[in-house]
């Protein structure tokens, strides 16, 4: 008998307006002397007062770290680690993008950590369950679905890897999930992200970690994300595809965070780490290679997933449908503009110098073991090479 082990946060509330109820989310819990972890553009724009007026309303002066990077790394959490310790703080609120959230959570996971224990200590396959303080998630991108998922992503500055960290102690208590703050993302960011969140539902339900609760929520993910990419990307003022991608992005974070992501992840990372590509767009440039790659490893599921994307149909065979959804991923990528490395302006010599490293980080990461097809390390090798482009 296979178990399958279901984690996620203890309250969400998801709709419009419900970063309105973030007081009242903390009350329940007793808490009321949060620090709120953000990136600059939030302060910059003001976005962040959609969190601070209704704590001011509720009488909590919040304390604001907005120190974050895009793909945190271990030094700004450790200057987060120093601020939350020189205060007397009872819960982290992660308010922004993956970036902000993901550096919450470590702060929290390293803050519960001796002094001086370094952030790589905590990378797989070591196991992450404590936490020094509650995280209550705010998402402002429908993508990573950090808000409802047991991993945090942190870049060691030393190896200029981009370490995943696993475990309890990175699971938000709760997630306020309004896709009303998503209005402002920019077509590109909403393409990077979407891509993000489709790439997470599709590797759930191809995983060798697949199970019957991931499942369905993948599936529900790739629906709702299927049906409304291109719309949000479009038309950043279209509610209802903006608050489809937010629930289907969340949905798909439940389903990885239940299951496992895969190969396009492992592969992701190492570009994202070394070029600075953001995670989603990386994830992108990969997508359709490694999913032809693994296409036959897992056809009956790739082509339920074309199924659920919306692009096959319920009466095609399986074959016609895994066709049909390598040929929506490349038209999906060319609609959404998305560049090959070599487009992006990586240059060809230092996208090879790197690739030995690139593809040794991959296979340390245990995503590819989770693909279908586990591919071998010259195999990796081959896929960089074949999508710089
Ligand atoms: P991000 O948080 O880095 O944000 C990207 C940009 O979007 C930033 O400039 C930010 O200011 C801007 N932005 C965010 N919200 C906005 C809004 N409402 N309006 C306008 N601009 C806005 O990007 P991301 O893709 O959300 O997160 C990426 C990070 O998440 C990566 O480090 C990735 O590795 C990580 N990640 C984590 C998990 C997880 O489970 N923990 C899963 C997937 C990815």
């Amino acid at each position: 008998m296979t178990v399958a082990q279901i984690v996620s946060p203890r309250l969400m509330r998801i709709g419009g307006g419900a970063v309105n109820q973030v007081a009242e989310v903390l009350a329940t819990f007793g808490l009321s002397r949060p620090l709120v972890v953000t990136d600059p553009w939030m302060v910059s724009s003001g976005t962040i007062e959609r969190c601070l007026a209704p704590l001011r309303k509720a009488g909590i002066a919040a304390q604001v770290f907005s120190d974050t990077v895009p793909d945190p790394t271990d030094t700004v959490v450790e200057a987060g680690v120093a601020i939350l310790l020189s205060g007397a703080f009872d819960c982290l609120i992660g308010f922004g993008g993956g970036s902000p959230m993901d550096t919450a959570k470590a702060m929290a996971i390293l803050a519960a950590a001796p002094p001086g224990t370094k952030m790589r200590q905590f990378k797989v396959p070591a196991q992450a369950d404590a936490a020094k303080l509650p995280v209550i998630c705010i998402p402002t991108t429908a993508g990573t679905g950090s808000e409802a998922t047991r991993f945090t992503v942190v870049t060691d500055t030393e190896t200029e890897e981009k370490m995943l960290i696993a475990g309890l102690g990175a699971l938000p208590l709760a997630a306020l999930v309004d896709f009303e703050l998503t209005y402002t993302v920019p077509p590109r960011i909403t393409a990077d992200t979407g891509i993000d969140s489709l790439t997470h539902a599709l590797e759930a339900y191809v995983s060798k970690r697949a199970n019957p609760h991931a499942d369905s929520l993948a599936l529900s993910a790739m629906r709702l994300i299927g049906s409304s990419l291109r719309r949000a990307f479009h038309h950043p003022r279209d509610a209802a595809a903006r608050e489809a991608m937010m629930l289907g992005a969340m949905q798909a974070g439940l389903a990885f965070s239940n299951s496992s992501v895969a190969l396009v992840h492992g592969m992701s990372r190492p570009i994202g780490a070394h070029f600075h590509v953001p995670h989603g767009l990386s994830n992108a440039m990969l997508l359709p290679a490694v999913t032809e790659f693994s296409l036959n490893a897992a056809l009956p599921r790739y082509a339920e997933a074309a199924r659920a994307i919306g692009v096959a149909r319920r009466e095609d065979a399986d074959q016609l449908a895994g066709a049909k959804l390598l040929e929506e991923l490349r038209a999906l990528n060319q609609e959404l503009q998305v560049p090959t490395p070599r487009g992006y302006g990586i240059a060809a010599d230092e996208w090879e110098r790197r690739l030995p490293v690139m593809a040794q980080q991959a296979i340390a990461s245990g995503s590819p073991a989770n693909n279908p097809r586990v591919p071998t390390e010259e195999e990796i090798l081959a896929l960089y090479r074949r999508v710089y482009g």
